[in-house]
């Protein structure tokens, strides 16, 4: 077979190797990179499963970094999943009230992205030295959130890396905000914006679109890149978990082998439920996947109907990580259901940005039968922490409990007693208010430092030392500036 290469979803003849696409993050012609084809898994499903974490993401992390050498990639692997993970098993698997969550938020900021981010830098660095670059790396990016503080953990004091996160002031919560501007690292830089995650957002792309900003700085050796979720280096790692999840409900004898499990997602850009289903392409046996949207449900509409439609207005809710209208990264599915068609891809995409909305063919739609979308308001996602509380004693964060009320729901509707992973992608520390809402009363204005520890004593689960650290900790990063102001500010640090 050919070596494996990425080509992107606006150009199926377009071939680089691995390490360029971690470093480019996306495509030139605007679109999201690919591998030419999905490798199946090469070791049997019991040899997996006597692997430790490391192991499972070495043989699958091979097949798709192809242009990295077992020592480089093994390196990556070490480097990341290692003490800054609170379990040992770097993930945990819990069984509650009928499924099986799969907590993937042991890692130093509590949410998921840390699966990804704490490898990307080292995948990133090992690739700027394949390709003989020497500029330092400069990552750029806007958060609503958590994405902000995963990026500048990983980072944090990586060699040849300095990282700039804007966030919108005031449109973060308490405890995001606070793990953000106490972030150490001689490298980190947190600047506050006047304005809300869009207007983030668009200037951030736009200093990524800037000419002149690029000429200048390559004259003081910087290069930008990126840590969103379209680079592949935060793709393939999540593919990880899915394969390790089910190798050790292998191995604990609570599967048998070939048996096949359902994943169910919370889901906003659609990495994370993405990772899946390439889990399932090369071989995983998967049943279905659910896709668990909030109130912000273009998802659940689109696999409902076949038509996907942003025109709507954008709510806050409780599971913000979440809200999000446009899903990046469905654009990666829908060029593999278009056949791998770069230009029917293209066209739905550029429908996307003029219209608001496309729709997909019959034939298109016919191969999402591996999906069923599902969605949660703000009364039935607290509900659902409630009563898995009050049954079990166990409490999951807003997002996970928006995932898990959509698969009580559709387990009621089809009868599928399938057995079901949850991805539980943050620490119930990080919403600590709403989830407290949920399972007891909360008083107006009170300390969100007393809120943590109520919720350890009624939870039973010690508070995580990244909500530990914060309390106490110097603020590092003060910096707010107008939106105008944002490329001066890159400008002054990278002086
Ligand atoms: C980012 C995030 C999600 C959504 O993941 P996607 O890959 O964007 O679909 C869900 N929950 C939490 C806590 C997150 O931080």
């Amino acid at each position: 077979m050919e070596e494996l290469m990425y080509k992107s979803t606006r150009n199926s003849e377009l071939r680089i190797t691995a390490s360029k696409a971690v470093l480019q993050g996306l495509s030139e012609d605007g679109g999201l990179f690919l591998p030419t084809y999905i490798p199946k898994l090469d070791v049997s499903l019991k040899e997996l499963a006597a692997m430790d974490y490391r192991g499972v993401a070495y043989e699958v992390m091979k097949l798709f970094l192809t242009d990295y050498t077992e020592e480089e990639l093994k390196h990556c692997i070490a480097s990341a999943y290692d003490e800054k993970f609170d379990t040992e098993g770097i993930v945990e698997l819990v069984y509650a009230d009928g499924a099986y969550y799969l907590e993937l938020f042991h890692g130093k900021t509590i949410a998921f992205k840390d699966m990804a981010l704490s490898i990307l830098p080292h995948l990133m660095i090992t690739a700027a030295k394949k390709n003989d670059i020497e500029d330092d790396i400069v990552i750029l990016t806007a958060t609503s959130g958590d994405t902000g503080k995963a990026a500048l953990a990983g980072f944090d004091s990586v060699p040849g890396t300095k990282i700039i996160v804007f966030y919108p002031k005031g449109g973060v919560s308490f405890i995001q905000e606070r793990q953000m501007v106490t972030q150490a690292g001689a490298n980190t830089c947190v600047i506050g914006i006047k304005g809300n995650f869009d207007d983030a957002q668009t200037g951030v792309k736009k200093l990524f679109a800037d000419k002149a900003l690029k000429e200048e700085l390559a004259t003081r050796g910087y290069r930008f890149s990126s840590a969103n979720s379209i680079n592949i280096g935060r793709l393939v790692p999540q593919i990880v978990y899915y394969v390790y999840s089910y190798v050790k409900l292998l191995a604990e004898g609570k599967i048998s082998e070939g048996e096949k499990l359902n994943f169910t997602v919370p889901t906003g850009n659609f990495g994370n439920i993405l990772a899946a289903y390439i889990a399932k392409e090369m071989g995983l046996p998967v049943n279905k996947l659910i896709c668990a949207s909030n109130e912000n449900k273009v998802l659940y509409d689109f696999f409902e109907t076949g038509v996907y439609d942003r025109n709507r207005d954008f709510k806050l809710t409780n599971s913000p990580s979440m809200d999000i209208l446009i899903s990046s990264n469905l654009e990666r599915l829908i060029y593999l259901i278009a056949g791998e068609d770069d230009a029917k891809n293209k066209d739905l995409m550029r429908k996307l940005v003029n219209e608001g909305k496309y729709e997909i063919t019959p034939d298109m739609k016919s191969k999402l039968a591996d999906f069923i979308g599902g969605c949660a308001t703000e009364q039935e996602t607290l509900s659902q922490i409630r009563k898995l509380h009050e049954d079990t004693g166990y409490v999951i964060d807003t997002h996970t409990a928006v995932a898990s009320y959509v698969y009580d729901a559709y387990k009621k509707n089809t009868g599928d007693d399938t057995k079901t992973v949850i991805a539980s992608t943050a620490s119930p520390y990080k919403f600590t208010p709403n989830v407290m809402t949920a399972i007891d009363k909360v008083e107006a204005n009170e300390d969100p430092f007393a809120l943590v520890d109520r919720l350890s004593k009624l939870s039973g689960v010690k508070v995580p030392v990244a909500v530990e650290e914060i309390r106490t900790a110097p603020i590092k990063h003060d910096k707010v500036v107008e939106v105008s102001d944002m490329k001066q500010s890159v400008l002054d640090f990278l002086k």
